[in-house]
């Protein structure tokens, strides 16, 4: 069934496990994410950029998620991953979307006050989740930042959660988007001083490339949403190439693609073993 990311996500916050978040791109995306829900039976949220629904269209990945977990039981979260508008939330809930980002978190202080708080006063009635984001989660060049700068602030955090009502928060912590360049420097402390403040979820953003450790140590301060994208884009490629180096004059995608979802599932498996917890 599709539930909030909220309602996931707080069960997790109780328990000690975060819910992990896996972007998908197309059908084999999708495919991949509901085999490996199927096998697992482990709540997940099953999440989509602005681009993505770009290239394959709003309606289409909440259409595809209902089909291909038609006949599973466990509970899932669909989710608009960086919003940037109202009106594109309005849309992804009118297609089925539980819960929606707005990310204002560029924006000035105040800026990202007002708008998001617009999307709470939609989306919440509706029982959908609305996750905010405050402070910067990095992703363009890594320069001589002020690291400090970029953390989400406790008061801030604070002040945001009671103006906007958000349901769950992003915050800034120290990672990136995309690929590392060097050893991130995550601020574990931050996270926890921020979860003892606030009774609201956390989310972590650019997780790909945090060693296991790191993650966990993330989710025991206080983290219950855990991001990932760019690690199964890499094995969505990597498993394509694989299938035309063993045979490189295959041409019926029903066969190269079956090697791309097997390599996203191996890295769903590994995520979903993390975040809850499991030793295998
Ligand atoms: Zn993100």
């Amino acid at each position: 069934m599709v539930v909030s990311s909220a309602r996931l996500m707080k069960k997790a916050s109780r328990e000690g496990y975060a819910i992990p978040a896996f972007n998908i791109d197309n059908l084999e995306s999708a495919i991949a994410v509901s085999e490996v829900i199927h096998e697992m039976r482990l709540p997940v949220i099953v999440q989509m950029i602005p681009r993505t629904l770009n290239y394959g269209g709003i309606a289409m990945y909440p259409a595809m998620m209902r089909e291909l977990m038609a006949d599973c039981p466990v509970d899932y979260a669909l989710h608009l991953d960086h919003g940037n508008s109202l009106a594109l939330a309005q849309k992804c809930i009118a297609s089925g979307f539980s819960s929606v980002m707005f990310d204002g978190s560029a924006m000035s202080f105040e800026d990202n006050v007002r708008l998001t708080k617009e999307v709470t006063d939609y989306a919440l009635p509706m029982d959908v989740s609305v996750e905010g984001e405050l402070g910067t989660i990095g992703g363009k060049e890594e320069g001589d930042t002020d690291l400090e700068a970029t953390y989400t602030k406790v008061s801030e955090a604070t002040e945001f959660i009671r103006r906007t009502n958000v349901s769950t928060l992003a915050i800034g912590v120290g990672t990136a988007h995309g690929v590392y360049k060097g050893e991130p420097k995550i601020n574990v402390q931050r996270i926890k001083e921020i979860h003892e403040a606030i009774p609201t979820p956390l989310v972590l953003h650019g997780a790909s490339g945090l060693s296991d450790e790191v993650v966990r140590a993330c989710i025991e301060a206080g983290i219950s949403k855990i991001n990932f994208a760019t690690e199964l884009r890499q094995a969505y490629t990597n498993g394509i190439k694989a299938e035309f180096a063993k045979d490189p004059e295959v041409f019926d995608p029903k066969i190269y693609m079956r090697g791309a979802i097997d390599e996203i599932k191996k890295v769903l498996r590994a995520k979903i073993n993390i975040c809850y917890g499991i030793n295998e």
